[in-house]
């Protein structure tokens, strides 16, 4: 980091969007200086939790099958945020995606086809070979063969904008405070989901009992930030993509490996040993990003999903064991809840299950009859032993709150007129396109499609 020096483009955060825009603008012959707060073994914020990029194609190309066209996957964009999307930017985020692969491979990006427990995907999202890891070295590779300097340890703590217009950071590295000057810049520094603070703010204390699947250095403070200096916002702050993950997870950084996967082959219960919702509404993939939201809802923001032996190997297993007991009252004990409440639970809903023919692979006809809240599919009675048990707690994966942009990635003001040279991509702007739910795969479509436009912009405004 040389601090005598005006760099072209200044980009704040170092995973996906940040790279993809740094290496944009590297490549459009502009010198570029990268902003990671995190330590160089710890670089690549959520974009190195990530296992997949959605993808539209017309026909089955490289690692995809079938075909995904935009307007389906438009659709399903448009089914998930209810309509809280901005079609615009979807769109072009969509139609990005039909040939970013060819660059994301150019730089080193390699694609594997999809493996048993995610082939249900194979048609829509293209998975990385080796995981988010993976692409982001393979990025930080290809950003310094360019010439991209990179400063790890280096905190945006100040940002001075006036009327719009950037015209240096205030960053913190080793302890030392420098001001970066720089003719543009590029936000992507992610969400605030790492900041306890603003998830209380947001949601009251039960924020206390979420756990964090993702990098602890996504605080928000450049998102912060750009609202002071007058940036137009989206989104409210308690949407986000938030799951049900075991309650053993660390605080921070868990990752993939500690989401509960058997919700549909059998019951939740809360604390008090009750079922509050259908565990078998849909399939599994398009409801996991509801279960952090209800298990948010619940006493003590905890529950427990609860299987036969008649579950096992039908659903990829988390990293922790789950709790085994020969009978229902034995794995009340080991949860310590209400032996007498839970066996009633269970006893109730094996009672309620009409025979069906049993096929996870479909919305098949297992379902309960008289029972509130109902199991609509693959109920089957919790009558196997051994049983099981995962705790669950609400896992938040990223925020959605973020800077209003335009299809040039220009960070748009209060006042609605775009910032002279403010670009944003990937978390911090993703709120324009996801208002609320989620489509697996398409964080890294929005920060693939927008922190390459983003660099592409902050190139060609630094040039002029
Ligand atoms: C467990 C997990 C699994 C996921 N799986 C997928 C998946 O398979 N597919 C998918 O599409 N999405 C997935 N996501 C979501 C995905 O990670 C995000 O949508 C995407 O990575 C966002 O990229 P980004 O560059 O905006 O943010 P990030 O990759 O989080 O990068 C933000 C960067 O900003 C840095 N930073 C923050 N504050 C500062 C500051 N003040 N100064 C300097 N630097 C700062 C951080 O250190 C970090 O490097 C997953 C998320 C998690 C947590």
């Amino acid at each position: 980091m040389d601090t005598s020096r005006t760099y072209d483009v200044l980009v704040l955060g170092g995973g996906n969007a940040a790279l993809c825009a740094a290496i944009t603008a590297r490549e459009a012959g502009r010198s570029v200086l990268v902003l990671e707060c995190a330590p160089k073994h710890f670089r690549g914020g959520n974009s190195r939790h990530t296992r997949n990029l959605r993808c539209m194609h017309d026909a089955p190309a490289d690692v995809l099958t079938d075909a995904y066209s935009e307007e389906e996957y438009w659709q399903d964009l448009l089914s998930v945020t209810g309509g809280e999307t901005n079609e615009r930017l979807a769109r072009i985020t969509i139609r990005s995606t039909a040939s970013c692969r060819d660059w994301m491979h150019a730089h080193g990006v390699r694609f594997q086809p999809s493996l048993g427990g995610t082939l249900h995907v194979s048609r829509t999202n293209a998975f990385f070979l080796g995981g988010g890891k993976a692409l982001v070295n393979a990025y930080y590779r290809s950003a310094e063969r360019l010439g991209v300097d990179v400063s790890y340890d280096t905190e945006v703590i100040g940002l001075d904008i006036a009327g719009g217009r950037f015209r240096s950071a205030r960053v913190v590295r080793d302890g030392i405070e420098h001001v970066l000057s720089a003719r543009t810049v590029v936000a992507a520094a992610g969400g605030f989901e790492s900041n306890l603070e603003w998830l209380k703010a947001a949601w009251g204390p039960v924020a206390e009992n979420f756990l964090i699947r993702g990098t602890p250095y996504n605080t928000g403070r450049v998102l912060r930030m750009l609202m002071d200096a007058g940036a137009k916002t989206i989104g409210d702050p308690t949407q986000g993509h938030c799951v049900a993950i075991d309650a053993r997870a660390p605080k921070f950084d868990g990752g993939i490996c500690t989401r509960v996967d058997c919700v549909s082959l059998g019951i939740v219960v809360n604390r008090n040993g009750e079922r509050f919702y259908d565990e078998g509404e849909d399939f599994w993939p398009k409801r996991y990003a509801i279960w952090g939201r209800l298990v948010a809802a619940q006493p003590d923001q905890i529950g427990y999903s609860i299987i036969d032996a008649k579950a096992i190997g039908k659903f990829m297993p988390p990293v922790y064991p789950p709790l085994r007991a020969g009978s229902i009252r034995e794995l009340a004990a080991a949860l310590s809840l209400d032996a007498d409440a839970l066996a009633s639970t269970v006893s109730r809903f094996n009672a309620a299950v009409r025979p069906g023919s049993f096929d996870h692979t479909r919305l098949d006809d297992c379902a309960t009859e008289g029972l509130s809240p109902p199991k609509t599919h693959w109920a089957r009675p919790i009558d196997t032993p051994p049983f099981f048990a995962y705790p669950l707690r609400p896992g938040i994966t990223f925020t959605y709150l973020g800077v209003v942009v335009d299809e040039r990635a220009r960070m748009i003001l209060e006042d609605d007129r775009p910032a002279d040279n403010i670009f944003a991509a990937g978390e911090i702007m993703a709120g324009n396109v996801l208002g609320k739910g989620y489509l697996a795969g398409i964080g890294m479509s929005i920060g693939t499609a927008f922190g390459r436009i983003a660099g592409g912009e902050a190139a060609r405004r630094a040039a002029a």
